[in-house]
């Protein structure tokens, strides 16, 4: 995985709580049946999610115990959450169990095999104007989807945007870095490359096939 003297772009948290670690094993191991790996793709992804939102702004207020009164504090806005098709719905359920209040869009997303450029093939995302989004797509890999992703957000209103992936690459972390230095990426590894087909290494495959036992 990456040597500790590689320079990080700025824009990159990897989260080192140990149990992104722990659950992250789990998913690479190739012997995870899918039905546990969607269990672990939705607890990664919830601790990912603690450390995504942990400055997410609050407003203050008071809250009326069966005591009395003691101060409160809430989330100013409700976030937004748009899971990248399909791979980013095995993170989803995690943001719903953990924000009741989010609006959640969906960016499906594949790539034309003539231009090798990303195009979407369906983007549906509720008001987005002054909400933070969580981006979310499991496999930063080159980073062409999640930068296309975000523009297509961008263009829809957002200006607060995190993403969320569970494993990245050095590549896509760039990329994200050079074409959007405002959206800051939370994942639980940044692994060593791709190989010659856009995959992850070590990685843990293909997410979207892992989680639906389409493989
Ligand atoms: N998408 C995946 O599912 N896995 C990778 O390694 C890269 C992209």
């Amino acid at each position: 995985m990456v040597s500790s003297n590689r320079e990080l772009p700025a824009t990159l948290t990897i989260v080192e709580h140990p149990l992104a670690a722990h659950l992250l094993v789990g998913l690479r191991d190739a012997n995870t049946a899918p039905e546990h790996f969607r269990h672990l793709a939705k607890r990664l992804s919830i601790v990912l999610l603690l450390e995504a939102t942990r400055e997410l702004a609050t407003v203050e207020s008071t809250v009326t115990t069966p005591l009395t009164d003691a101060p409160a504090r809430q989330l100013a806005q409700a976030p937004v959450a748009v899971p990248i098709l399909r791979a980013g719905l095995g993170m989803l359920d995690a943001v719903t169990d953990l924000l009741p209040d989010v609006a959640v869009g969906y960016a499906g997303l594949e790539r034309d095999e003539g231009t090798l450029r990303p195009s979407s093939y369906y983007l549906k995302v509720p008001d987005m104007t002054g909400r933070p989004v969580l981006l979310l797509d499991p496999m930063l890999a080159t980073g062409g989807s999640a930068s296309f992703a975000c523009r297509l957000l961008k263009e829809r209103g957002a200006t607060d945007i995190r993403l969320i992936s569970v494993v990245a690459a050095p590549e896509g972390a760039a990329m994200m870095a050079a074409e959007h230095p405002d959206v800051r990426v939370f994942t639980a590894a940044l692994d060593d490359s791709l190989n010659d087909v856009g995959y992850i290494v070590p990685g843990l495959g293909d997410f979207g096939d892992r989680l639906f036992g389409t493989l």
